[in-house]
């Protein structure tokens, strides 16, 4: 005799195609019902998930919220999750899951005494291979999830040990059909969650109860259950809970089949739809990490406040990794309201790295002299170029630049983000350990000799200002070969070129598992190259490119004789129902990719699928690797011969199959306007994969530079 957990639920999304304050009256509605149900049937049992969610209860239905209390007490509300929200389970960081599970934790702890071993993240998009870690380390033992569906991802079984590239693992059950399931569907979600169970497991789940509006199992679908416990040949239906079932089949487990790595895909369309939230997620993230990482070099420097304000700001970043906020398909007000709240958390974490770190060196000023403070708050340390913008009243150029012990530092002067004539950036190396700084001098006289020096090593085919004109037109180091065509760019032996494609799908990109809408083209370069940098340290070039209603700025710098090219594409978007990307071309066959993603790197396969991407991606041939890092970018394919990095997608905002396109024309369209994407293609990166590391972490957290004056 099999057993079948009956779990009542109410999947309830915060924000989706309503706003947030209605997500609030949904809890409310939800909750009072729940425990209306629990009083009216004693067999009822009630799983609930999400810190949000009970303390929104708390904050505004006190007696309701003891009801809940007494249901917890009694084992018959049962807490599951435990996340501030079920976030998007391929975006957040690492340490984002991990303050996803410890803040849920935290709560249920203070509040009703327990804390729980079950993760729960049912209607999440796809799930990072380093999720089962996260779980093991915030001290749970197993999950539920529902997607992938059974069409979109091929499991041996609907009950697994979920095992990590690194080796963790928990038990993983996924929901078959749909976790909200009314009368009518019952009993078929009931046969398949039987029919999917491992050989020689006599225990499944199925899930019912009103959903994604909140509002939980109903009178009908409870009565059914108790009408029909013993109907089903060879299996009996309990009331029950993620627990009691994942207890049941513990002694099971060896029997159980393994599954390594992530679990993908639902709604590739996800992983890059309404860029504006997800670069504000990552700058968020970033800048928060930074902040905490100032407060802890320099702890005598900050108060109790700062820490309070980071944690403030994290609680922000934990409610917008929602699963249809971060992943594009709320309604458009709700992802402003998400764009912006996300850009006071990454404010905030500024205010507190000013305050600390201006607390920490004032000490540290000399009246009358210009003083540059590089700090390092990373524990690892950093060798690379920092550029700083010092204020100099409008246009002082003729600057000596000074380290800690007088020696005369190279720099170059250039563009500041600004259409101002007279304000400069400087640019320079610069070695600092972990958690340090240095204190450079900077001078208001003629370039130092050594400079003048270098600046005569300039490259003269490549002055500031000109066009290229000469044959062929090329930007050269040691290294690199750039050479610029009207629609390829040539990078060493790869061809780059920025590419537009149709791409019919909804906001979430349903039913497919790559883009293949037809190519309609790529941005076109003028032929006129301009010389934009031409220094000792960086030189660069700038292209400009249209394509339909569209325009485009290319900008290819080179640094010294590094081996590593900086490109960064300005677009303004104008297209509709289309798809900008990247496109790297290789004549070698690509035989190994290696993905960043969330908590460490990943193997892919090279077979045109899109994949979520969490700060670049390695590709490999017979002769060499080539890394391609990019923050910033978050969705990419790579096959025999291309990557493929994903831009832009223009759906319409929260339109969802089966609803034709053509239904609403004046529907808001996603990702239009002005994008800037920032990235490193480094040929031939070798096996260094800390280094890979270290130039992703210093693009999004560089060194915090200032000005100590007077
Ligand atoms: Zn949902």
């Amino acid at each position: 005799m099999k057993t079948v957990h009956m779990i009542g639920n109410a999947h309830l999304d915060p924000v989706w195609l309503w706003h947030r304050s209605e997500g609030v009256d949904a809890v409310l509605a939800t909750a009072r019902s729940a425990c209306d149900r629990l009083d009216e049937y004693p067999d009822f049992i009630f799983t609930c998930s999400t810190r949000w969610f009970h303390e929104k209860v708390e904050l505004l239905d006190p007696g309701l919220f003891e009801r809940i209390c007494h249901f917890v007490h009694t084992g018959r509300w049962q807490l599951v999750g435990p996340m501030l929200v079920q976030p998007d389970c391929n975006l957040p960081s690492a340490e984002a899951f991990a303050r996803q599970f410890e803040t849920g934790q935290r709560y249920y702890r203070e509040k009703f005494g327990l804390t729980t071993t079950v993760g729960y993240n049912v209607d999440s998009f796809g799930h990072t291979a380093y999720l089962p870690r996260f779980l093991r380390e915030a001290g749970l033992d197993s999950y539920v999830f529902m997607r992938p569906g059974f069409e979109e991802k091929k499991l041996p079984a609907n009950l697994f040990r979920w095992r990590s590239p690194d080796g963790c693992e928990v038990t993983a059950f996924r929901i078959a059909e749909t976790y909200c399931a009314d009368i009518s569907q019952i009993f078929e979600n009931i046969e398949k969650s039987l029919a999917e169970l491992p050989e020689g497991v006599n225990h499944t789940m199925c899930f019912f109860g009103v959903g994604d509006h909140g509002g939980g199992p109903t009178k009908l679908q409870i009565e059914w259950i108790l009408e029909h416990g013993e109907d089903i040949e060879g299996a009996k239906l309990v009331f029950s809970h993620p627990r009691a079932f994942f207890d049941n089949i513990n002694s099971d487990i060896h029997k159980l089949p393994v599954v390594s790595g992530e679990l993908q895909y639902h709604g590739v369309g996800c992983y890059s739809v309404q860029r504006r939230i997800k670069v504000a997620m990552a700058r968020a993230q970033s800048r928060l990490l930074q902040a905490q990482a100032v407060i802890e070099a320099l702890s005598d420097y900050a108060s109790e406040n700062a820490r309070e304000r980071i944690e403030k700001a994290w609680d922000s970043v934990l409610f917008n990794q929602f699963h249809d906020i971060l992943g594009g398909t709320s309604l458009d007000k709700a992802s402003l309201t998400a764009t912006g709240e996300l850009l006071a958390a990454e404010s905030r974490a500024d205010e507190v790295i000013t305050s600390v770190t201006r607390r920490a060196f004032r000490g540290k000023a000399c009246p009358g002299e210009h003083r540059i403070v590089v700090f390092n708050p990373s524990d690892k340390p950093f060798d690379g170029f920092v550029e700083h913008g010092p204020w100099l009243q409008w246009g002082k150029t003729e600057l000596s630049l000074f380290d800690d012990q007088g020696t005369v530092i190279q720099f170059q002067q250039v563009e500041a983000p600004a259409m101002v004539t007279g304000l400069r950036h400087l640019l320079f190396k610069l070695s600092i350990p972990p958690r340090s700084w240095r204190i450079l001098k900077l001078i208001e006289s003629p370039l130092a000799e050594s400079c003048e020096q270098e600046a005569k090593g300039m490259d003269p085919q490549v002055a500031q200002g000109d066009m290229l004109e000469t044959q062929p037109k090329q930007l050269l180091n040691r290294y690199l070969k750039i050479t610029p065509g009207s629609e390829a760019i040539c990078l060493n032996n790869w061809k780059l070129s920025v590419e537009v494609l149709d791409d019919p799908t909804d906001t979430w990109g349903h039913s497919i598992d790559r883009f293949e809408g037809v190519r309609k083209g790529a941005f076109t370069w003028s032929d006129k190259i301009e010389v934009v940098e031409s220094g000792p340290i960086r030189k660069a070039i700038r292209l400009k490119g249209e394509f339909g209603n569209s325009r485009a700025w290319l900008r290819l710098m080179i640094l010294g004789d590094e081996p590593i090219l900086r490109l960064r594409l300005s677009v303004v978007w104008a297209q509709v129902r289309q798809l900008l990307r990247l496109r790297f071309e290789t004549p070698d066959l690509v035989c190994k990719r290696i993905d960043l993603v969330s908590g460490g790197f990943l193997d892919r396969p090279i077979d045109g699928a899109e994949f979520s991407l969490n700060g670049g991606l390695i590709v490999s041939s017979k002769s060499a690797r080539t890394a391609i890092i990019a923050p910033e970018i978050f969705s990419g394919s790579v096959d025999s011969h291309n990557v493929n990095l994903t831009l832009l997608r223009s759906p319409y905002i929260a339109h969802h199959d089966p609803a034709p396109a053509g239904m609403c024309p004046d529907q808001p369209v996603a990702d239009q306007g002005t994008h800037e994407f920032d990235l490193l293609v480094y040929p031939d990166c070798g096996d260094e994969m800390d280094q890979i590391e270290q130039l992703a972490r210093e693009m999004t957290m560089p060194p915090v530079t200032w000005d100590l004056t007077g």
